[in-house]
């Protein structure tokens, strides 16, 4: 009986391994498929320090690599030092590809984007990359502790800062009650975390890396009434004097927000804040009803 739980446990561990490993060759596919284009310019302009944050897309078009209907389509936009901007539009509207472009995971196929007035295909990509800071819908935490993982936002963060990020992503009351606090292990045959934690360690993570440029794709998961409270009070400290462009589920998101733009088969089809929008755009109407409807502030 002994030799035959062993078996199993083994077979079992076999199968991980196996999933894992196809796990690891489509993220190899996946990184074939884009690294080859996207390469850091030698040798690469250099951004003055710290980046302004003033970001700009001139006439631009983009196809996806093996694809015909192009996921962008013409657009031209300024977004100033400092401006929050929500984005919104349809399923399929090319919302999640202008942050794919911003982040330089592909290069446009005309026109290009600005960062501070560099086209960034000049600019080393590290670099913009550090001016980026991303919170996804779904955050990626890593094997390892919490520690370790919001460490991944600044590896040189003293304890005390850890603490303070903690702090500002309301996320220091639940670390502190882990069996380990900062010390516990995450991930496979670690502590699990529910949606709203592994959304405020992802902001902490941003805040110590302290970027100028903010990109957010807002959770649509229904996370629960207290959760959804502690993430958007984290948020709003995270985007305090930083360019923000967040894809915006939520309504209070796109009242507070200083412009939408609102995006509709690729194209940017109009651009406005919330009141202005509401008379003048039927689209913007409609995906507020659609969107929001059953939301009160
Ligand atoms: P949104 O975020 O507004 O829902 P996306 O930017 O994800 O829209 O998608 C815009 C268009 O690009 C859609 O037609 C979508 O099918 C396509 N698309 C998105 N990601 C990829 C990809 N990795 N490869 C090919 N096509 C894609
Ligand atoms: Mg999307």
């Amino acid at each position: 009986a002994v030799l035959a739980a062993g078996a199993i446990a083994t077979l079992a561990e076999v199968a991980g391994d196996v999933q894992r490993a196809a796990g690891a060759a489509e993220r190899l596919l996946e990184l074939l498929d884009t690294q080859p284009r996207i390469q850091s310019p030698v040798p690469p302009q250099a951004l003055p320090r710290p980046s302004q944050g003033d970001i700009a897309l001139e006439n631009l078009s983009f196809t996806y690599p093996g694809r015909e209907t192009p996921a962008l389509v013409d657009v031209d936009l300024h977004i100033q030092p400092g401006e929050r901007v929500a984005v919104v539009g349809p399923s399929g509207a090319g919302k999640s590809t202008l942050l794919a472009l911003l982040l330089r995971f592909y290069d446009p196929s005309q026109g290009q984007v600005t960062l501070d007035g560099y086209d960034i295909r000049t600019l080393d990509l590290e670099a913009l990359r550090r001016v980026m800071g991303l919170v996804a819908q779904a955050p990626v935490l890593f094997s390892g502790t919490v520690a370790e993982n919001l460490r991944y936002g600044d590896a040189e963060a003293s304890n005390e800062r850890l603490r303070m990020a903690a702090q500002d992503a309301s996320a220091l009351d639940f670390i502190d009650a882990l069996p380990q606090g900062f010390d516990t292990p995450l991930g496979p045959g670690g502590v699990q975390l529910s949606g709203g934690q592994r959304q405020r360690l992802a902001i902490a993570r941003a805040l110590l890396k302290d970027p100028a440029v903010l990109l957010l794709d807002e959770a649509t998961s229904a996370l629960d009434a207290e959760s959804e409270r502690l993430v958007q009070q984290a948020l709003d400290r995270l985007m305090v004097g930083r360019t923000s462009i967040v894809i915006a589920h939520r309504l209070a998101t796109v009242i507070a927000a200083d412009r939408l733009l609102v995006f509709d088969g690729g194209r940017l089809v109009a651009a406005g804040t919330h009141r202005e929008l509401i008379t003048t755009s039927g689209l913007y109407r409609h995906l507020v009803a659609l969107q929001f409807g059953g939301e009160t502030l």
